[in-house]
Parts: C-alpha cells; sequence; structure tokens
C-alpha cells in the first residue's frame, strides 16, 4: 500500500509499506478524512522523536473499518470510526492506574506516527478496537470529526489540567487550533475572565466566539506584565499553556495567584530545563500548582467529546481554514502546517475512495 512517511529526519515523501496486519482485538481502517498537526512538524523537521525512518506520518483522522479482529464485539466492516490520536493498552499497570495515556512507559499511549505507523495511509492499525473506536455520529462533518482525534481533547485536557471552576480567570497562551479549543474549554467550565495570547487576526477572530473576553499580543511586551496589568497586579486564577517555550512557564508563573494552576499542553522542544521563578512560586510555598499533560485517548472519552459537538456545545468547525480533497492533497496539507500562513489555523483533507 503507499504512505506517507517521514523518510527520515527532515525529509517526507510516499513510500510503499506492507498492509498492516490485525491482531484478534483489532481494527484495520482506511482513512476517510485525515488532518496534519503541529506535532508532526515537531517529529519531521524538529526531531521530537529523534532519527525515525520510514514512518508513516499522521495521527488525526476518521476511518472506516475494513476487518477486524475475531473477539472484536462492538465494530464491524463498514463502520466510520472517530479515531483518536492516543490508543491506549488498557489493560496495562498504567491504565490501571489510571493514567491509561502512559501504558507501557511515560507517552506509551500515543502509538500513531510515533511507535507504530500513523493514518497517512491506504490502511492504518488500531489496537483495542473496542477500547478505542468510536462510532461518528449520525450526520457529523468528517472535519469536524476530525478533531475529535486530537485539537479538542488536548485543548479540554488543557482546562482539565488547570483546573478550572466557576468564576476563575483564566489566561490561555496561545490561541493556534490547541489553544482555541482550550478557550472553549476554560470556557464551559465556567471561567469568568478568558485572556487569550496571540497574535494571528484569525485565531483572535475565533478565540472570541469560543468565549475570550480580552485578546493580549506576546509580541507587545511580556505576557506577565500584560495580565497582571489589566488585573490591577492580582493575576489570574488558571493559566493553560498552548504555544510558546521553556521560558513560558516563567511568565505563566508571575501571572498565577498564590493557589492558582498551570495547566501545560505545549510540547517543550528545546532546553534541559524549564525556569520557575523563586520569588513568583512564592518562595517555594505559594501553592502555585504546575500540571503538564498528554491528552487521554479511549472510547469513553471521545464519545463524551463528541456529544459536546452533536449538543452544540462546542464547535470545532470554526477551527478548519483550509479543505483538500484526496490522499495526494496529503503532502500540501503537511507542509502548510510546517509553514503556518497567517491565515491558517487547521487544515483537513477529505478521502474519497
Ligand atoms: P500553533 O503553532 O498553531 O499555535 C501556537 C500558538 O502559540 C499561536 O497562537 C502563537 O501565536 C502562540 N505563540 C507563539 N509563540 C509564542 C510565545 N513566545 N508566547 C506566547 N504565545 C506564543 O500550535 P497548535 O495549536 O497546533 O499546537 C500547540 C502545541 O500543542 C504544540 O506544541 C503541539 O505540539 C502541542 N500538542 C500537544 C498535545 C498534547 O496532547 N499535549 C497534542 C497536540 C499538540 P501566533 O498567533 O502569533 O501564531
Ligand atoms: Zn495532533
Amino acid at each position: 500500500m503507499k504512505a506517507y512517511a517521514m523518510i527520515a529526519p527532515n525529509k517526507t515523501g510516499w513510500i510503499e509499506k506492507p498492509k498492516p496486519i490485525c491482531g484478534p482485538l483489532d481494527a484495520i481502517c482506511r482513512p476517510l478524512a485525515l488532518a496534519s498537526c503541529t506535532s508532526d512538524v515537531h517529529t519531521v523537521w524538529e526531531n521530537a522523536l529523534g532519527n525515525r525512518t520510514n514512518l508513516t506520518l499522521g495521527h488525526e483522522g476518521v476511518g472506516e473499518i475494513v476487518e477486524v479482529g475475531n473477539l472484536v464485539k462492538d465494530f464491524k466492516k463498514g463502520d466510520r470510526v472517530l479515531v483518536p490520536a492516543i490508543t491506549p493498552d488498557w489493560g496495562s499497570r498504567e491504565a490501571q492506574g489510571g493514567y491509561s495515556v502512559h501504558s507501557g512507559g511515560m507517552l506509551g499511549g500515543w502509538k500513531f506516527s510515533n511507535i507504530k505507523d500513523g493514518m497517512f495511509a491506504e490502511f492504518f492499525h488500531v489496537n483495542e478496537a473496542d477500547a478505542n473506536l468510536a462510532l461518528v455520529p449520525e450526520g457529523m462533518d468528517l472535519g469536524v470529526a476530525t478533531m475529535l482525534s486530537d485539537m479538542l481533547p488536548t485543548g479540554f485536557h488543557g482546562a482539565e489540567l488547570a483546573n478550572i471552576g466557576f468564576g476563575d480567570t483564566v489566561c490561555v497562551i496561545g490561541i493556534g487550533p490547541v489553544g482555541l479549543m482550550a478557550v472553549r474549554g476554560a470556557s464551559l467550565r465556567g471561567a469568568s475572565k478568558i485572556y487569550a495570547v496571540g497574535s494571528r487576526q484569525n485565531c483572535i477572530t475565533v478565540a472570541k466566539a469560543y468565549g475570550a473576553t480580552d485578546i493580549i499580543s506576546y509580541k507587545n511586551g511580556k505576557i506577565s506584565e500584560q495580565i497582571l496589568k489589566a488585573t490591577n497586579g492580582e493575576g489570574v486564577d488558571r493559566v493553560i499553556i498552548a504555544g510558546g517555550t521553556v521560558d513560558t512557564f516563567e511568565e505563566a508563573v508571575k501571572m498565577l495567584k498564590a493557589g492558582g494552576y498551570i495547566g501545560n499542553v505545549n510540547y517543550l522542544g528545546e532546553g534541559d530545563y524549564i525556569k520557575i521563578p523563586r520569588v513568583d512560586w512564592g518562595v517555594g510555598m505559594g501553592h502555585k500548582h504546575i500540571v503538564g499533560g498528554l491528552m487521554f485517548g479511549g472510547r469513553l472519552r471521545v464519545e463524551k467529546l463528541a456529544s459536546l459537538v452533536t449538543s452544540g456545545r462546542v464547535d470545532p468547525s470554526l477551527l478548519i481554514t483550509h479543505r483538500f480533497k484526496g490522499m495526494d492533497k496529503i503532502e500540501e496539507m503537511l507542509f502548510l502546517m510546517r509553514d503556518k500562513p497567517a491565515d491558517l489555523i487547521k487544515p483537513v483533507t477529505i478521502i474519497e475512495w
């Protein structure tokens, strides 16, 4: 079969791969819709996973099942399925401990385009189909369904990690597709004020539609200083980090009230350490919590998130700025994510068979 792969660091292209083999609990799907991700860019061009060769890319998509293993109970050939980017091993000790996302070792639930071939191919493999897939809800647009693989779950996880409650003031740092979903998640969890940090006009418009009350540009000076000024020196109750660098933690700690939470979902690609400013961290006694996490996967999780879409509580279609058709557009879609033109939020490619 044809697969679009990271051939080597900084090099991608179409290659031939054997069709994946279906285990007794597994499913084989063909893609119906696919999206490229900032994480693909980190993988190929920023050495996030090291020296991978001939690794099929792609971890965001919707599939049609072409084969199921003989122990799969709830899915059959022809079903159209939501496929979370994270597909844990549900029998693992980590899953039993409540952290399925780290099954088999830290970040081990992230399999597609990491420890096995991803979805940018004629066929892809899903482990533990009953536990990791969900049916595409009736009538859901395939592009929107693709946002349920990673963007919505990751942004919403940022809001969970930041432990947002009714009336909290929140700063969301970064309003690419992940941060925009974090804005919506913060809004649904009852934030009173949401300061959204970004500079691209498209993203700002969508951030407002998702519930941002104030916009701050990191290009106009230190974010912490802008937030402190806007809050009469008080700072915010919660911070979600969905963009920036290792230095962004320093900003987040500075703008956070004592007892506050920082939820990070941003990938930290450079440097050996993150900096926590000692005095702003209450000289070690400020009860300022810092948590970082990979999104949760699994069927129940994606079904619940999908129900927020079908009930109209969140509309991920606002993220989709570019729509392509056909497998041969995968490369253009990936390069668009790498080059990030100002009008891009998220691209999808619909595949017609
Ligand atoms: P984008 O690149 O689309 O968005 C990044 C955002 O951060 C933009 O709003 C950008 O502003 C802003 N930004 C850039 N530099 C700074 C800075 N110095 N200070 C503050 N804000 C800044 O990324 P995505 O939304 O696609 O992804 C965000 C992150 O989430 C990535 O690191 C990605 O790898 C990670 N991720 C994590 C997952 C998880 O499970 N934890 C899953 C998927 C992705 P501007 O408007 O100027 O562009
Ligand atoms: Zn992704």
